[in-house]
């Protein structure tokens, strides 16, 4: 626990620069981080890899913890969603949308399909964030462009490379069993773009 704290952002992303090659894809290399004392943020990017999910990645400790859910994060009430935990990315991959290259790691188009901030629901700030990483058990409020209020993400198996979370959108206001935002929202927050439109014309970065 103290030594992963202790880390840099620079180490926290060795994982994120080894798989992929700078000089081929567009995609950030991430910089130093600086501390900072404003909001934290997060993203949801649409993701057309080998296959189609939605990554959420959540800013702490100056790198966003990611999670790649193959549905999609869902608004409504209880229904589970399968969030796979994959490698810290860098800050600078919050405004990233393009096509990583065929044959590249992640190859395919990226869609920013949500971005905003988000906080412990509890408060405590990041360090109830990093308590509830360590621990498995994440309830977050986010106030995005798209996703509102409670969710919670839980550990359910996995060590390593292969950890499995659930992502749950709590019972509030900003719940709706009428909504299904993963298809009726199909347009990059960025850019107005599909991901069609994105594909076509490339980087816009
Ligand atoms: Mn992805």
């Amino acid at each position: 626990m103290t030594t992963t704290r202790k880390k840099t952002a620079g180490a926290r992303l060795e994982r994120y620069r080894r798989k992929r090659d700078f000089t081929k894809t567009a995609e950030p290399r991430g910089a130093r981080a600086r501390r900072r004392t404003r909001a934290l943020r997060f993203v949801v990017q649409k993701h057309a890899a080998s296959h189609l999910h939605f990554d959420l990645r959540l800013e702490l400790d100056g790198v966003m913890k990611s999670w790649a859910i193959p549905k999609g994060p869902s608004v409504v009430p209880r229904v589970r969603r399968l969030a796979m935990e994959v490698e810290d990315h860098p800050i600078a991959y919050n405004s990233f949308e393009g096509t990583i290259p065929e044959g590249e790691y992640g190859g395919g188009t990226v869609m920013l399909w949500d971005r905003g901030t988000y906080e412990p629901t509890g408060g405590g700030g990041a360090a109830a964030l990093r308590e509830g990483y360590a621990k498995g058990k994440l309830d977050i409020t986010l106030h995005g462009e798209r996703l509102h209020g409670g969710f919670t993400l839980v550990r359910t198996r996995g060590e390593g490379e292969r950890v499995q979370w659930l992502l749950i959108k709590r019972t509030d206001e900003h719940a709706s069993r009428a909504k299904q935002l993963v298809t009726s929202e199909t347009r990059s927050v960025k850019s107005g773009r599909t991901m069609a439109e994105i594909a076509k014309d490339g980087l816009t970065d």
